[in-house]
């Protein structure tokens, strides 16, 4: 398995601007390529998204996958509270996003980009995604809860922003704090 390099936070990529892809070209052997080493990528690292500038490539895609493997010891009413459920492997394209659901969920994500730190972060609980998918065709995709989490932290990644750019700055912590003193983010 060939594993990609996930650029760091100060690389100028992940502040960019990113190129849209024809549907065409989407459906190229370096396309293709390309989205199996981040699919593989985001497995390794582990991860539920992966942006394309994050490997350097200054591209509007992503992948997502939320496995079961990914949720193995987190108790049933924290994934609940999460709204967060297994959400097969896709591919966002020049992905537009309109929130469905502008309700504010607050929890603490983080990035693999931001390795090693988490922050409390309010996103919306319910958008919509128009995009091409993996053959270049077009996709809607309706999300909740975790899943809207993870495409409005993915979609902006391909506008050059960061969840740090978001958060609530006294909530930020590493990721083994987070571990040892519990959830920081006001109760719901
Ligand atoms: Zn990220």
């Amino acid at each position: 398995m060939v594993v990609l390099k996930i650029v760091q936070v100060g690389d100028p990529v992940l502040r960019g601007d990113n190129r849209e892809l024809t549907p065409e070209e989407i459906r190229t052997p370096k396309i293709q390529q390309l989205v199996e080493l981040m699919r593989e990528t985001m497995y390794d690292a582990p991860g539920v998204g992966l942006a394309a500038p994050q490997i350097g490539a200054p591209l509007r895609l992503a992948v997502i996958e939320d496995r079961a493997e990914s949720m193995r010891g987190l108790p049933p009413e924290e994934l609940a509270r999460r709204e967060r459920v297994v959400v097969p492997f896709h591919v966002i394209v020049n992905p537009v996003l309109t929130i469905e659901d502008p309700a504010p969920l607050v929890f603490h994500e983080g990035c693999l980009s931001v390795s090693g730190f988490v922050g409390s972060v309010s996103r919306a609980r319910g958008v919509r995604v128009d995009a091409l998918d993996h053959r270049g065709e077009p996709v809607l995709i309706h999300a909740r809860g975790w899943h809207a989490r993870i495409l409005q932290h993915e979609i902006d990644h391909l506008n050059g922003h960061l969840y740090v750019d978001r958060m609530d700055p006294r909530t930020f912590s590493t990721s083994d704090n987070y571990l040892r003193h519990g959830r920081l983010e006001p109760a719901p």
